[in-house]
């Protein structure tokens, strides 16, 4: 008897055990999911779990079940579970500024933009100065560029500045050009002050912009904290986690700090200063920057403009205009200097390369320092177009492509009128870019293109506009795998930011930055891969979004 009582009291003892006292507490379950996790091995679970914003572990729905107790409990109901999507190249706070200033993106014509620009006047009567964003001319009739008469007869006053889509150029009025002290026949480098018969058009180009949009009054602290949380909620119901800001000056830097400290900001960023001296003196005086949400060691450097503007620096003249090959935007030893300083001081060198002349600049200043096989990951953003025999000094000298394949599919309208049926083959080569290191990080460059990481898939993968055109995909040759294009998005993209052992992947240790989507990205009919949704985003184990 004495045994038998014994003998049965084990079994509970160990039931007791396992199911409560035993059980680890953590703050979130999210179960009965397919989890891509984003591995070394590409591997999938169903369930996991978190606890003080960095996941515990990934499993099955019944192990996790049985191992954890869980604060909240989320029953994905078989969704699909993927590392929170990282935007690797884009300008966040311009987008965020950009939400409240005269959307021009998609306008059909300059009487269309002049349309809007007199709606958004009418609305905001008070605003010192007009400021748009968005027309790209290759959507107007006849493609040219626009110029400023009718904004000039409308806003005798009142000083208007619109950029181009790629904030490469942009037209402003004669009010502008006067506030800016800009006249006729003015030369910059590295940019344009266009004039037709002596007199101004309007439209500046690349460097040229810059003698305008420094006049415009920058926006108090209160504006620039509604723009972004604004910017934020966008990025969140899109499934970003991460965005790389290419470009900002270290007070804006030390902002979005402060805004992610009180806790307005939950964005993550990887904030990339410009190539202004100030920046340097702030960056060699504090160092690196890196925080839960911030990090910051790299300098963004522009080395030629944009082929929709013919500010791209070519090594032969573009094929609809001959004679003109664009430019740089700073002299080679501007360039090679900041990579001895940036080299030196072991922070991480991102430049914007277009033409095939301005990558091969940089590819070789790079090399010059890079000396061959490195983990130094300086990065060539755009590598838009490559000429053939440059692409191996990526490989060589492990120097990353950082590309965005919607700029492929929005281009692929007009870029071989620009390069020719030749020069276009190594223009957008994102697997061949790929193989050089064996991975490759994406992003979008908005506002230039869309924020949606779904977008980037889609063109990614299929390489064809929303409404399935061209039938057989562009270049495909370039088409990325389904795995790839996830990879970009997420692992690859923490990589080319140095974050691939914090972020990146739904593994032990690392943030809970995850999304869940209602279709399966890896599965998913390619014409309905723009139809998925993000359900639900979270932030270090933080729901930021869900859909209504
Ligand atoms: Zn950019």
């Amino acid at each position: 008897m004495r045994f038998f009582n014994r003998f049965m009291l084990l079994p509970i003892l160990i039931f007791s055990f396992s199911s409560c006292s035993q059980k680890t507490r953590v703050d979130l379950l999210v179960y009965n999911a397919i989890v891509y996790t984003v591995d070394s091995s590409f591997s999938t679970a169903e369930a996991i779990a978190v606890k003080d914003g960095k996941i515990v572990e990934t499993g099955k729905t019944t192990d996790l079940q049985n191992k954890y107790d869980a604060k909240e409990n989320i029953d994905a109901q078989g969704k699909f579970v993927y590392p929170g999507f990282m935007d690797d190249h884009s300008h966040f706070v311009a987008y965020s500024k950009s939400l409240f200033t005269v959307n021009l993106f998609d306008s059909k014509s300059f009487d269309e933009v002049v349309q809007r620009v007199k709606d958004f006047a009418a609305a905001h009567p008070n605003s010192p100065w007009i400021i748009g964003r968005g027309w790209d001319q290759n959507k107007f009739p006849g493609k040219n560029f626009p110029s400023n008469e009718k904004l000039n007869e409308l806003f005798p006053d009142k000083p208007v500045f619109l950029e181009r889509v790629d904030g490469h150029a942009a037209i402003v009025n004669q009010k502008a050009f006067e506030i800016a002290g800009v006249k006729a026949g003015a030369n910059i480098l590295g940019g344009e002050i266009e004039t037709d018969n002596n007199q101004l058009t309007g439209i500046l180009v690349d460097n040229a912009v810059g003698l305008v949009s420094s006049k415009i009054p920058s926006p108090t602290a209160t504006q620039l904290k509604e723009f972004l949380t604004e910017a934020q909620k966008n990025c969140f119901a899109v499934g970003l986690t991460t965005v790389s800001d290419c470009g900002l000056d270290n007070s804006t830097v030390l902002f979005i700090d402060s805004l992610q400290k009180t806790g307005d900001l939950k964005m993550k960023l990887y904030a990339m200063l410009s190539d202004e001296k100030d920046n340097y003196d702030f960056a060699f005086q504090h160092g690196k920057i890196k925080t839960d949400r911030l990090h910051v060691c790299a300098f963004k450097v522009y080395a030629d403009g944009a082929l929709g503007s013919r500010g791209a620096c070519l090594l032969q003249s573009y094929s609809d205009k001959p004679g003109w090959s664009g430019f740089l935007l700073s002299s080679q030893q501007h360039f090679d200097s900041v990579a001895k300083i940036i080299y030196d001081h072991d922070w991480q060198m991102c430049t914007h390369a277009i033409g095939d002349s301005g990558n091969r600049t940089m590819l070789k200043i790079y090399a010059k320092y890079l000396k061959g096989k490195n983990d130094r990951r300086w990065r060539i953003e755009h590598a838009q177009v490559i000429n053939e025999n440059d692409f191996t000094l990526f490989g060589d000298n492990n120097i990353i492509p950082s590309v965005q394949p919607t700029h492929a599919t929005s281009d692929m309208y007009w870029a071989a009128e620009r390069l020719g049926s030749e020069r276009i083959k190594g223009a957008y080569a994102y697997k061949q870019l790929l193989d050089e290191n064996g991975w490759i990080p994406l992003g979008t460059d908005f506002p230039v293109e869309d924020i949606s990481p779904l977008k980037t898939f889609y063109a990614a993968v299929v390489r064809k506009d929303a409404k399935g055109w061209p039938a057989n995909g562009f270049q495909m040759e370039n088409a990325l795998t389904r795995e790839e294009a996830l990879r970009g998005m997420t692992i690859w993209a923490a990589k080319a930011n140095f974050e691939e052992n914090e972020k990146g992947s739904l593994e032990k240790g690392k943030s809970a930055d995850f999304v869940i989507l209602d279709n399966d990205l890896m599965k998913e009919a390619p014409e309905k891969l723009l139809q998925v949704k993000v359900l639900k985003t979270f932030v270090n184990g933080e729901k930021v979004y869900e859909v209504k």
